[in-house]
């Protein structure tokens, strides 16, 4: 065994044991296991107001959002698993202010000034959960501290140069860019040749945000029904394994879960994301690593990685494992492969060789775990409704697809539905990714070949690109991959 970072084998570590899913370390920092009690589920058939069906950010920000504005609005949430269980309690807490899918496709279709709303919504959107978070009480270990992303090669510098470049041609993005010491002050990730960095982001504890956010909805009267799994959702009804939800108004918010509803098995590809955490790191590695700000950390690789400093002093290191299951089957228990396991530790003890060194020998991996997130075949987020018409029952809406940026857009997305239940016309119903549909996934096999062929030409290019001697081009394996993903 070596020194330093723990290795992993078979799912343990020489000393301490390395735990695999469970949902995530972030449940178990509460003390969150499987045998703690979950919300009664649906007592049998019920008529409510709005049912909304999935209990992550998404349902229960539209949930605290319908009721602050009608608070007389009976408000169902049915969550197949328990509140928090999907990706808003497994995520890699970066609450930042992302487009998903990119602003320039929204200028072809709604115009320049719509794309530029959309990104200055988003913006506002990171404060707007930090003064909900403050105003309920919610503790979510929020530091605003912006978002720095390295590169570590020539052609990762290449592209950080023409995406600050991008960037700096649009208002509200307010990056900055840094070269390698410039980039060393802020957080010491070895062979960094530049950084870009941007304020509209804050590091937060996911699940201690989606716990308190459920704990603020029950406040105002929401009925939150945990074990309830709907297996379709019709104008006026979700139908569940408990009974019947009867709702002039429901909302689909089941984002990388939304394959196993009837009806929509090829809407969103379930696609997984995996991390790992340390244990707590002793002072003389934070000598070393720096990182006092709480910024979000992420890099310019085509597999690229997001970590975060926890506020006990980890490090949480995600990135890609095996992207996508046959048939989008989804994950269930959050365990994750060992295979990725072993690559993201020897990947975050390149970025930090200290991790490798003596000064952290007491420190291991503390637990590994995969969640899954939705991606829409042009992967671009939206929200939307189909109004009740022709004597239907009611109106179903819908929002998700947020790929791997979807804690702050959740929030604005539960506003808008807010919006569009109350019929209320706002800034935010006419930001262009409301109504945004993309087509269908392939069927399979060619939706399976697809993504496992664009993961393995991105890493492909990521291993060319990082070769002694690499251009600053970026690799063709990844060209090619943009293509296939239509990105
Ligand atoms: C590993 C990982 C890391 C990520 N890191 C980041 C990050 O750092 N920053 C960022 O912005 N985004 C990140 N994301 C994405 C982000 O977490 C998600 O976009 C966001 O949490 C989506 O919230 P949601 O409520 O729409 O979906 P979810 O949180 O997945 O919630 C959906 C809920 O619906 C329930 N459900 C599903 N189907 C049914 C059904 N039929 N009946 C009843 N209930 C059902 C599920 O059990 C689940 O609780 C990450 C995602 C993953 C997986």
């Amino acid at each position: 065994m070596s020194e330093g970072i723990g290795e992993v084998d078979g799912g343990t570590r020489g000393t301490g044991g390395t735990r695999n899913g469970e949902v995530s370390w972030w449940w178990r920092d509460l003390g969150h296991t499987a045998s703690t009690p979950r919300r009664a589920p649906l007592p049998g058939d019920v008529d409510a107001d709005v049912a909304i069906v999935g209990a992550g950010y998404t349902g229960l920000w539209a949930a605290y959002y319908l009721k602050r504005a009608q608070p007389d609005l009976r408000v169902v949430v049915l969550e197949a698993e328990f509140a928090g269980f999907g990706a808003s309690g497994r995520n890699g807490g970066w609450l930042t202010n992302s487009v998903t899918g990119g602003r320039e496709r929204y200028v072809a279709t709604h115009g320049r000034d719509a794309a530029v709303a959309q990104q200055r919504a988003l913006n506002e959107t990171v404060d707007e959960v930090i003064r909900v978070a403050a105003a309920e009480g919610i503790d979510a270990d929020i530091v605003k501290g912006g978002e720095l992303n390295v590169a570590r090669s020539a052609s990762q510098a290449a592209r950080l140069r023409s995406t600050a470049l991008a960037e700096a041609a649009w208002p509200h993005t307010d990056t900055v860019e840094w070269d390698a010491a410039q980039t060393g002050e802020r957080v010491r990730v070895a062979g960094a040749v530049a950084g870009l960095w941007h304020p509209h982001c804050a590091r937060i504890h996911p699940a201690k945000l989606v716990r308190g956010l459920a704990e603020a909805v029950e406040r105002l009267g929401v009925h939150i029904h945990e074990g309830t799994r709907v297996s379709e959702i019709r104008a006026g009804a979700a139908i569940t394994d408990h009974g019947t939800v009867r709702a002039a108004h429901v909302i689909r918010a089941t984002e990388g879960f939304t394959a196993d509803l009837r009806g929509e098995h090829r809407t969103w590809l379930p696609m997984n994301s995996s991390l790992i955490v340390t244990e707590p790191l002793p002072a003389a590695a934070w000598d070393e690593i720096g990182w006092k700000h709480g910024d979000t950390l992420g890099d310019f690789a085509h597999v690229y990685m997001y970590a975060q400093r926890t506020a006990d002093d980890r490090i949480a290191f995600g990135g890609r494992g095996v992207p996508y299951r046959y048939g989008s089957r989804v994950d269930r228990d959050g365990r994750t492969q060992e295979a990725t396991i072993t690559g993201l530790t020897a990947l975050l003890r390149s970025f930090f060789p200290v991790l490798a060194g003596p000064a952290a020998a007491s420190t291991g991996i503390a637990h590994a775990w995969s969640g899954v997130l939705g991606v829409p075949r042009d992967w671009a987020a939206t929200v939307g409704v189909n109004r009740a018409s022709g004597g239907a029952a009611g109106s179903t809406y819908w929002a998700g697809g947020y790929v791997g940026t979807g804690v702050t857009a959740t929030n604005l997305a539960g506003r808008t539905l807010a919006d569009l239940v109350l019929e209320r016309d706002t800034e935010r119903t006419r930001l262009p990714w409301v109504g945004h549909r993309a087509r269908s996934w392939e069927p399979e096999p060619l939706r399976w070949l697809a993504v496992h062929g664009i993961y393995a030409a991105y890493r492909a290019a990521d291993r060319a690109e990082s070769r002694p001697g690499a251009g600053t081009g970026t690799a063709w394996p990844a060209r090619i991959a943009d293509v296939i993903a239509g990105r």
